[in-house]
């Protein structure tokens, strides 16, 4: 970035900027708004500006903004959009419109530093963090999306994209502030779902900030022998450290956590494993999405059978655990959960 990155700037930042431009501080104001609310890609779109003012801005700022380098759409409807970020790198979004809901998935990070053996993602190295702004224009572009393709606007975001959220922590909390904002896309909190690979620590930091969106953990295996070989961040971050960090977590927050199990064939679907589940989960606030894989290109793991998913989810409800099954959505264009990989971009 040669320019300042005009959206970086607080408001109280852009207003002193303009009093060394020798303009009135409240022209702040409207540049904020078309800057976040009215979301515009150039200063020559403000039009109650000054011409004058808005080629001094022109000269000092600018407003980086990512684009749709490509589009696809699964024959269920799900499209998946691959945008091309200020210095040419590329991250993946996905739209997966429903009856009832219209969901983003969104990337945190070019690439992906933990290698979950499942995810065609980890075979991407992690280049660098997203933005703030970056993860903002995600959301705003599908959002855009979904008015075009279904006269409908975004009801839930998930960070369930490229990356960790909680290795890009003040991005994601910042963008998170941004579309929540009423000044901003105007979203609503509860709506959003931080999904992390499991990071205690930061898990904890997000229960003492007392945040107000829901998280989730992807858990995939429930004990540690099985979690290590196909999560390698388990390794420093155990069951045992993760289950303490979610129920201080909920304790803080007074928010149910959801955990994320991907039923792999043969390797976490048998009954044991549902054993160690319903126990990981006891005492825990929690509901369980049970996943149905889609295997990656040259991958190693299958998805379980149909009956698998329902024997799981009987046995954890017979529990009193609640548990949904997550159907596949944008398998044929590799748009489904663990498939991001920038393969079409
Ligand atoms: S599952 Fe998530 S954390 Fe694991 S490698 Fe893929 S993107 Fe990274």
């Amino acid at each position: 970035m040669s320019l300042i990155n005009i959206r970086h700037l607080t408001k109280e930042e852009i207003s002193k900027e303009l009093s060394l431009l020798g303009e009135p501080s409240f022209r702040a104001n409207q540049i904020w708004q078309w800057l976040w609310e009215k979301n515009v890609a150039s200063f020559e779109e403000m039009s109650n500006l000054p011409q004058a003012l808005r080629e001094k801005l022109s000269l000092n700022f600018k407003i980086y903004k990512l684009s749709i380098n490509n589009k696809q759409v699964s024959t269920d409807g799900t499209i998946k959009l691959g945008f091309k970020l200020y210095d040419n790198e590329l991250v993946e979004g996905v739209l997966i419109p429903a009856d009832d809901r219209m969901t983003a998935c969104i990337s945190s990070q070019v690439g992906c530093s933990l290698a979950c053996s499942f995810c065609a993602t980890a075979r991407l190295p992690r280049k660098r963090n997203l933005f703030f702004d970056e993860i903002y224009d995600q959301v705003a572009n599908i959002n855009k999306i979904a008015l075009e393709h279904y006269s409908k606007k975004l009801t839930n975001i998930v960070f369930m994209g490229m990356g960790e959220p909680l290795l890009n922590y003040t991005n994601v909390i910042k963008g998170i502030e941004r579309i929540t904002a009423d000044d901003g896309l105007g979203m609503a909190t509860k709506r959003i779902t931080v999904s992390t690979a499991g990071i205690a620590k930061m898990i904890k930091k997000l229960a003492d900030e007392e945040v107000k969106f829901n998280l989730a953990l992807s858990l995939h295996a429930a004990t540690d022998e099985k979690r290590n070989t196909i999560m390698a961040i388990n390794e420093t971050n155990n069951l045992e450290a993760l289950k303490e960090a979610l129920q201080y977590f909920t304790d803080k927050t007074g928010t149910r956590v959801t955990l994320e199990y991907v039923m792999l064939s043969g390797y976490n679907d048998g009954k044991e494993d549902v054993i160690s589940l319903a126990t990981f989960c006891k005492k825990l606030p929690c509901k369980v999405n049970l996943i149905e894989y889609n295997p990656i290109e040259n991958g190693i793991f299958k998805k379980s059978s149909g009956n698998a998913l329902h024997r799981f989810k009987d046995y954890l409800e017979a529990n009193h655990i609640i548990a949904n099954i997550r159907r596949s959505r944008g398998e044929d264009i590799d748009a489904a959960c663990g498939q991001l990989a920038n393969k079409e971009l």
